[in-house]
């Protein structure tokens, strides 16, 4: 008997090394291997099941009747091996007849063996066959010897995925059968369908070799990577870039503790030792953990076990040399990206005519990486547990967020009730696509102005689809989101002339930077006095822009200068009292003088407006309109300020409803006093783009809404079933005596009154 388990696996796996390099049919290979574990390991029997049609078949075995090969199949979860399988894990057993899950097969002469010990054969986290011994003797087998058959397994994996094994004859072939379908559940974060392959933001490894070569290369290439590893981390830490991966402080020293943990480093030495490559000896490890974390139910240990998954992967990627993100490799296929967080930069780096869907770990509504998505029309599931237990690279999947649910593999029965629904979609949005050329006009003929949010300059090409009035909300601090260092006047430039230029004679409505709080830039430094507890509530948006006023100037300018020769129409967020819009509105015009002064050309007109998204602004709207050309309503922020319910809570996301009678007489009563006061007044957030929430904002009064580009077809149609004077009429008897919500009334009604509702 072998004394440790590296010597034990050493001597396998030195002899292994020469059955794969020769040339033999893939059952020789089998039939060798199993002779070399079995006499190493001192065991009568040794046997190689592989899933083959979903069934794990007796392969090749030493001790066991001949004829039960290629005859001998066990379902997944059907006795010892299929247990191993399904569940892929170890049974080291000194009496196999007593567990439960024994299943006696007569034609493999078996009922001499009392101990049984057998490994799951993993590639990709998922079991693709089973390593076993078995002894007359009724002994468990000592740890070292399970953690030898561990290796080997490794080593199988690879002998049994490498194309030399299948047989030329067309006799056995390892290629398996793909797994079952499986469900998966999240959060919406941005609502659609998409269907595509998966692919990790952060690619797997595949690990081509196994056995080492040389023990010592390996262990000096693990050294190496360990350094670069560090190395980085050390970066990360030092160097702003890393906020933009949507990554937190405490993951990074989470990272720096297993980064420099001695204990990790010694076990993949360990395994290095037994002959493996380092790639394969670090991933030796990472099954051995997962092994281990599995055992334990906890969700602390859980998550740490995924900052060890993202570090294991990271060193794998450098020692293998594979470094760049999936899409820098670039998509091939219809993709749904899985990442466990993204920055927005990140995801613009995809191929957009390839990227169907996001699937996250983590996110929130208000992450950047979801407001991005948003505008780019990208479905997203958020907070998707196990993500990595469920799906593996390359995985057909069915993205449905508005179900809050992606099916994996998914069965053809799966994929008829997708495509249908699918299909359905389309169909609503061709028929909305349609109405890009119809105006929307109520039927008793009162003319909405229906405007898209846009942030991006990709944002632009939706104002001809959608046939949008203008852009009612250009969200500035996008550029600045996907930036890695602050965008200069100049680049700040070029884009607001390009967004007016593809305008045309359409009116854009730029807001100044809305930066701070949740989205905080890396490269600005806003947040020296240490870490804010509401940064909704925070230092933000006008707030932090009329402080740090170098930042807001050169904005004014790039504005003032785009502008040139056309109407410019400025917003300011977040104006909690008027002395700050005046503040904001004196520095735009300092910086129209003194581009005046230097002779600029500059624009016909600039028409300053707040945003109306703090509360206490409205109790103070009479002093606020003569001051302003315009006022446009926050609904995401206002009414989480009303209701004192953070936005991107998901535990709230239900519990206040848009259409209940606080937030529809608040914005009643302003709507009332803008319109008194002959001020423009639109709803830009998202509320106005939900048919029946904006049917509801037009029987306030509203006839100004700026929506995400894709509700535009859909608003419109609302619009144009229905009857304004009426509803206006009915929500003042409905508010005058509320429920606990409009909801109910509002729908019958639109019913009642053949309003179409998407
Ligand atoms: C809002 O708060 O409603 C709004 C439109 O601004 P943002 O979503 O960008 O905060
Ligand atoms: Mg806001």
């Amino acid at each position: 008997m072998a004394l440790t388990a590296a010597a034990s696996a050493r001597e396998i796996l030195t002899r292994l090394h020469d059955v794969m390099a020769k040339r033999l049919p893939a059952q020789s290979k089998l039939n060798s291997v199993v002779e070399i574990i079995g006499t190493v390991l001192d065991s009568e029997v040794c046997s190689i099941y592989l899933l083959r049609e979903g069934l794990l078949e007796l392969f090749a075995t030493r001790g066991l009747a001949q004829e039960a090969v290629h005859v001998t199949k066990l379902a997944l979860g059907e006795g010892l091996v299929g247990t191993i399988a399904k569940n892929v894990e170890t049974l080291n057993l000194d009496e196999a007849a007593t567990h439960p899950d024994f299943a006696y097969r007569p034609e493999t002469g078996e009922d001499r063996f009392h101990s049984f010990a057998g490994v799951p054969i993993i590639r990709r986290e998922r079991a693709v066959g089973v390593l076993a011994v078995q002894h007359v003797e009724p002994r468990r087998y000592a740890d070292v010897e399970i953690e030898a058959l561990q290796t080997v397994a490794m080593v199988l994996s690879e002998l049994i995925a490498n194309a030399d094994l299948v047989d030329s004859t067309g006799g056995a072939t390892t290629r398996l059968q793909p797994t079952a379908a499986a469900h998966a559940h999240g959060f919406k974060l941005v609502d659609g369908m998409a269907a595509g392959v998966a692919v990790f933001h952060q690619p797997r490894i595949t690990i081509e070799h196994t056995v080492a070569e040389d023990v010592e290369v390996e262990r000096h290439r693990v050294y190496a990577a360990f350094d670069k590893m560090r190395d980085q981390i050390e970066r990360m830490a030092s160097q702003a870039e890393f906020g933009g991966g949507g990554e937190h402080d405490e993951v990074l020293a989470t990272y720096k503790m297993f980064a420099y943990d001695e204990g990790w480093s010694r076990r993949i030495n360990e395994a290095i030792d037994s002959g493996l490559t380092a790639e394969a000896a670090i991933e030796r490890v990472q099954q051995r953990t997962r092994q281990r974390m599995r055992e334990i139910d906890d969700a602390l240990l859980r998550d740490r076990m995924h900052d060890l998954e993202d570090l294991s992967n990271r060193l794998l990627r450098i020692v293998s040399g594979q470094l760049g993100t999936a899409a820098q490799m670039g998509l091939r296929h219809d993709s749904i990206l899985i990442a466990r967080n993204l920055g927005p930069a990140e995801l613009l780096e995809y191929d957009r005519r390839r990227l169907k869907g996001v699937i996250l770990e983590e996110g929130s509504l208000t992450a950047h990486v979801t407001i991005v998505a948003r505008a780019m029309g990208i479905p997203v599931l958020g907070r998707v547990r196990d993500i990595r237990r469920l799906i593996a690279e390359g995985d057909m999947l069915l993205l449905d967020s508005g179900e809050e649910s992606v099916f994996i593999r998914p069965s053809p029965a799966m994929i008829e009730v997708f495509e249908a629904k699918l299909v359905v979609s389309q169909k609503r949005r061709a028929a909305f696509a349609e109405l890009r050329g119809e105006v929307p006009v109520t039927r008793d003929g009162h003319r909405v102005t229906v405007m898209i949010n846009a942030g991006l300059r990709d944002d632009l090409a939706a104002l001809d689809l959608t046939g949008a009035d203008g852009i009612g909300l250009f969200r500035t601090e996008f550029q600045f989101l996907v930036s890695a260092t602050l965008p200069q006047r100049e680049a700040q430039r070029r884009l607001y002339k390009d967004v007016l230029d593809s305008a045309g004679e359409r009116p854009v409505t730029f807001r100044t930077v809305d930066i701070g709080g949740d989205k905080a830039l890396p490269y600005l430094n806003h947040d020296a006095d240490g870490e804010e507890e509401n940064p909704a509530m925070g230092w933000r948006a006008l707030r932090l822009a009329l402080d740090r006023d170098g930042l807001m100037k050169a904005q004014a300018r790039a504005l003032i200068e785009a502008g040139a020769g056309k109407t410019l129409n400025i917003m300011f967020p977040m104006v909690s009292e008027p002395w700050e819009f005046d503040a904001a509105r004196e520095l735009f015009e300092a910086q129209r003088g003194w581009l005046a002064a230097r002779g600029k050309k500059l624009p016909t007109e600039i028409r300053y407006g707040a945003m109306l998204e703090v509360p206490a602004l409205a109790e103070v709207l009479d002093l606020l309109l003569p001051r302003v050309d315009f006022l446009s309503i926050g609904t995401n922020d206002l009414t989480q300020f009303l209701f004192a319910a953070d936005r991107a809570h998901p535990k709230l996301a239900l519990r206040y409803d848009w259409l209940s009678p606080s937030i529809l007489r608040f914005l009643k009563r302003v709507v009332d006093q803008a319109h008194a006061a002959g001020v423009p007044i639109a709803v830009c957030g998202e509320m106005g783009g939900r048919p029946l929430e904006a049917m509801a904002l037009i029987g306030l009064g509203i006839d100004r809404l700026s929506i995400t580009p894709a509700a535009v077809g859909p608003i419109k149609a609302m619009v144009r079933s229905l009857d304004r004077a009426p509803l206006i009429e009915a929500m003042q008897v409905w508010l005058a005596d509320p429920g606990r919500s409009l909801r109910e009334p509002l729908a019958a009604w639109a019913v009642e009154h053949s309003v179409e509702l998407a």
